[in-house]
C-alpha cells in the first residue's frame, strides 16, 4: 500500500508571532506552507503573555550595555514597529498618547540621547510639570530627566488574527493541537488533534517554537541547542494612568496599558532557569510590586491584580555569558532551521531576513536571475564540485 504524502515548500513548527508572521510573508511569495502548533490555540505562550509593548528603540538603546548592540537593536525595533503599524494599524492602542521615559541616573542622560540620535529614535524632552499633569498618580521626583517617545501598546491578539487570516488566504494550512511524531531527513509524521497521522515532506523545516525548540532538537536530532531560559514577571492591574510610563534604568518599573488595564514589568530582573514554566516566584513578584509602588505609590490599595510569569529564550553557546535577547537564525541540521526573534518587535526584521534567504533556496525559476544571482549560483556550484573549479 502506498503512503499518502503531503508535500510543502516549508513546514513551520510553532504558531506564535514568529510562525504566524513567517507564514504570512512566505505565503505571499506563493510558497506552499504547513504551520504546526502543538497547543489547541495559536500564540498561547510568550507571544500573548508579554507586555504587548511595540517598542520603538527608546528602551533598548538605553538598557543594553554595549553601545553598538544597543543601537542595532533599537534600529531593528524601529523597523519592526513601523512594519507592524503599517500592517495592522487597528491593533495599535493609545496611538494619540505618547509614553513618557524616565531616566533616574543623571550620568546616563547624555549617552542615552546620543544613542537615540544615532539609532533614529524619536524623542523630545518633557517638562516635569507637564509630565506630572499627564500622570498625576505617579511619583516622578526620582527621575533626573523625562522624555516623550513614540512607543505604543499593541493588541497582539488582533495582530495575530490578521497574520493568520493573511497566511490562510495565501494558502497556508494551519494545524493546531498537532504533534510532530517522527522526523526523517526532510520527511515527518504529524499526529493531528483528532488522532490522524499525516506524512509530510518539505523543502525546509523552520522551527519557530520559542522555548519548545530545545526539546524538538533534543528529541529528533539528539542535539543540545545552546538555548537558555530567562523567567520574567509582569503584573496586570486596573489602569493607572493615561500614558505609558517607563524607566530605562535597571530594577525600575516599565508600564504600558491595554484598554482598562496596565501591565507592568521590572527592568533587568530576569532569572536564569533550567525549564520554562508559568509559575510565579513570590520573591520576584515582590520586587516588581515594590518597583511599581515606587513609581505609583498606593497602587495596591484595594485594587485587584494578577501576577504573570513567562520565559524568554536566548541562544548562547557560552552558558556564563550575559543575557542576550538577540535575533537568532541557526541551521544545526541541514534543512532544519531554528529561529528566535529576541523581542516581538524584532519579528518583522527576523522574518524579512529569513524570507529573503528561503526565497533564494526555494524559488522556482519563474523570475529571471539577476547577474549577482548567476554569479552566486556559479560560485555555489563550484564550491560543491571542486573539480569544476580547477
Ligand atoms: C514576560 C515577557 C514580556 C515580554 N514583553 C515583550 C514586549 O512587551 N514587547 C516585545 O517586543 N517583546 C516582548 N517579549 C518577547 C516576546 O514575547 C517574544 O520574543 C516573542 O513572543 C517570541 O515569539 P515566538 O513566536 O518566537 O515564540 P513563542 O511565543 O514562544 O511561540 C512559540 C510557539 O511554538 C509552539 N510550540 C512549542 N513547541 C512546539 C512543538 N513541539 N510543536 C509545535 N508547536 C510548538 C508554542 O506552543 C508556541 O505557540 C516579552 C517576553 C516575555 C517572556
Amino acid at each position: 500500500m502506498t503512503r499518502d504524502v503531503r508535500r510543502y515548500d516549508v513546514v513551520l513548527v510553532g504558531g506564535g508571532i514568529t510562525g504566524l508572521m513567517l507564514s504570512h510573508k512566505l505565503s505571499r511569495l506563493g510558497l506552499r506552507l504547513l504551520l504546526l502548533e502543538k497547543q489547541p490555540t495559536l500564540a498561547s505562550g510568550p507571544s500573548t503573555r508579554n507586555e504587548g509593548w511595540l517598542h520603538r528603540g527608546s528602551y533598548h538603546a538605553g538598557s543594553i550595555r554595549d553601545r553598538e548592540n544597543a543601537v542595532q537593536v533599537a534600529r531593528r525595533c524601529i523597523y519592526g514597529h513601523e512594519q507592524i503599524r503599517a500592517f495592522a494599524p487597528e491593533a495599535v492602542e493609545d496611538a494619540d498618547r505618547t509614553p513618557l521615559v524616565l531616566v533616574r541616573d543623571v550620568d546616563r542622560v547624555q549617552e542615552l540621547t546620543s544613542r537615540w540620535d544615532e539609532a533614529g529614535v524619536w524623542y523630545r524632552p518633557r517638562a516635569r510639570a507637564a509630565a506630572v499633569s499627564s500622570f498625576p498618580a505617579a511619583d516622578l521626583s526620582r527621575a533626573a530627566a523625562i522624555f516623550e517617545v513614540a512607543d505604543v501598546s499593541l493588541n497582539t491578539r488582533m495582530l495575530y488574527r490578521k497574520l493568520y487570516t493573511s497566511a490562510q488566504q495565501g494558502g497556508t494550512e494551519v494545524l493546531t493541537g498537532a504533534r510532530l511524531e517522527r522526523i526523517n531527513g526532510l520527511e515527518a509524521s504529524v499526529v493531528t488533534a483528532d488522532g490522524q497521522t499525516l506524512h509530510v515532506e518539505a523543502g525546509l523545516f523552520v522551527y519557530s517554537a520559542g522555548f519548545g525548540a530545545r526539546d524538538l532538537f533534543r528529541d529528533f536530532f539528539k542535539l543540545e541547542l545552546p538555548i537558555r531560559y530567562w523567567k520574567s514577571h509582569l503584573v496586570v492591574v486596573p489602569r493607572l494612568g493615561a500614558h505609558g510610563l517607563f524607566y530605562v534604568d535597571p530594577h525600575e518599573a516599565a508600564m504600558m496599558h491595554h484598554g482598562g488595564y496596565s501591565i507592568v514589568g521590572l527592568n533587568e530582573d530576569a532569572l536564569l532557569c533550567t525549564e520554562p514554566d508559568y509559575n510565579v516566584i513570590e520573591e520576584k513578584a515582590g520586587n516588581l510590586h515594590r518597583a511599581l509602588e515606587r513609581l505609583v505609590p498606593g497602587w495596591k490599595r484595594g485594587t485587584p491584580f494578577t501576577d504573570v510569569a513567562c520565559t524568554k529564550v536566548d541562544f548562547s553557546p557560552d552558558a556564563g555569558a550575559a543575557r542576550s535577547l538577540n535575533i537568532a537564525i541557526h541551521e544545526p541540521v541541514p534543512g532544519h532551521i531554528c529561529i528566535l526573534p529576541g523581542k516581538m518587535t524584532e519579528t518583522p526584521f527576523l522574518t524579512d531576513v529569513l524570507t529573503a534567504r528561503l526565497y533564494e533556496r526555494l524559488e522556482d525559476g519563474l523570475i529571471a536571475k539577476r547577474p549577482c544571482d548567476v554569479l552566486h549560483a556559479n560560485l555555489t556550484l563550484h564550491r560543491r564540485e571542486p573539480s569544476h573549479a580547477a
